[in-house]
């Protein structure tokens, strides 16, 4: 299967021999870069640790809600280190994202990447607290065309009346890995020169956890990489790992924001690799 400019062939298969023949015969050098596995149906349930994958929605830009006196604030010609900002207040929801989050009950924003700020419907909502899950935590959202005080807006502020009313929320995910994942060697290509945040890197190996990496959490992130020669490093995003338990919720009940795990090659869902 040919795929945004790169081949993509099952391991082993008469198509990927045809292609290799095809490549000697034309003296081109054909270099495989990676073996994915894939799995289908009940397959995938299996793993118990799964990539969180969901559309993205919004600008590049810091959101009101977001504060960035905490962050790390390094500034060059071109960005502005965003390490360490946290979030001041509740989301509010503008009519735009109101019809975004109608069409796919579940979102992230593109910016912060972190932390990483995912909104869901109430539906989903509901779908996701029929039973307990752990390490999140859902928190309302305000509404463009309603008028609030100050502690209602604040993140830390519980409030009944808000839960009650909220058409959609926030889901926030509480927990990190307990360590990072192994990414073999990695070649740094930018780093922030005074918190160390990596904001660009290359990994020589597809990223594994060890079993005891991970939290037996229904919801956890990791930011950040273990290498065999340059030892660890912080990233500027947080990736999320849901349980199989969550990824079946979501794919069974078709939840639209789903979206695929990588483009190129073609994976609809990320499976956590455990050595
Ligand atoms: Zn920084």
């Amino acid at each position: 299967m040919l795929w945004g400019g790169t081949p993509f062939f099952e391991e082993g298969s008469t198509l990927e021999q045809e292609f290799l023949n095809a490549c000697v015969s034309l003296q081109v050098t054909a270099k495989k870069h990676r073996t994915y596995w894939y799995c289908t149906g009940e397959d995938l349930y299996r793993h118990p640790f799964h990539y969180l994958s969901v559309q993205s929605e919004g600008n590049l830009v810091i959101p009101e809600f977001m504060d960035q006196s905490t962050g790390c604030g390094y500034r060059d010609q071109r960005i502005i280190c965003r390490t360490g900002i946290t979030q001041r207040h509740k989301v509010t929801v503008t009519t735009q994202l109101a019809q975004r989050l109608n069409r796919l009950e579940f979102v992230e924003l593109s910016f912060p990447r972190s932390p990483r700020i995912y909104l869901i419907t109430r539906r989903v909502k509901n779908l996701l607290t029929t039973e307990p899950l752990s390490g999140c935590q859902f928190i309302p959202c305000l509404d463009e065309s309603k008028v609030y005080i100050e502690s209602q807006k604040n993140i830390h502020h519980l409030c009944p009346q808000l839960e009650s009313e909220a058409q959609y929320f926030q889901l926030r995910v509480t927990i990190t890995t307990a360590h990072f994942p192994f990414g073999g060697a990695g070649i740094i290509r930018k780093q922030c020169p005074q918190c160390g945040t990596v904001q660009l890197a290359f990994l020589s190996k597809g990223v594994t956890f060890q079993r005891q990496d991970l939290a037996d959490t229904d919801f956890q992130y990791y930011n950040g990489y273990r290498t065999d020669n340059i030892g660890e490093f912080h990233i500027d995003a947080d990736i999320t790992i849901v349980s199989a338990r969550v990824q079946r919720l979501l794919i069974e009940h078709k939840i639209r924001g789903l979206f695929r795990y990588l483009t190129d090659p073609p994976i609809r869902h990320g499976v956590v690799e455990i050595r």
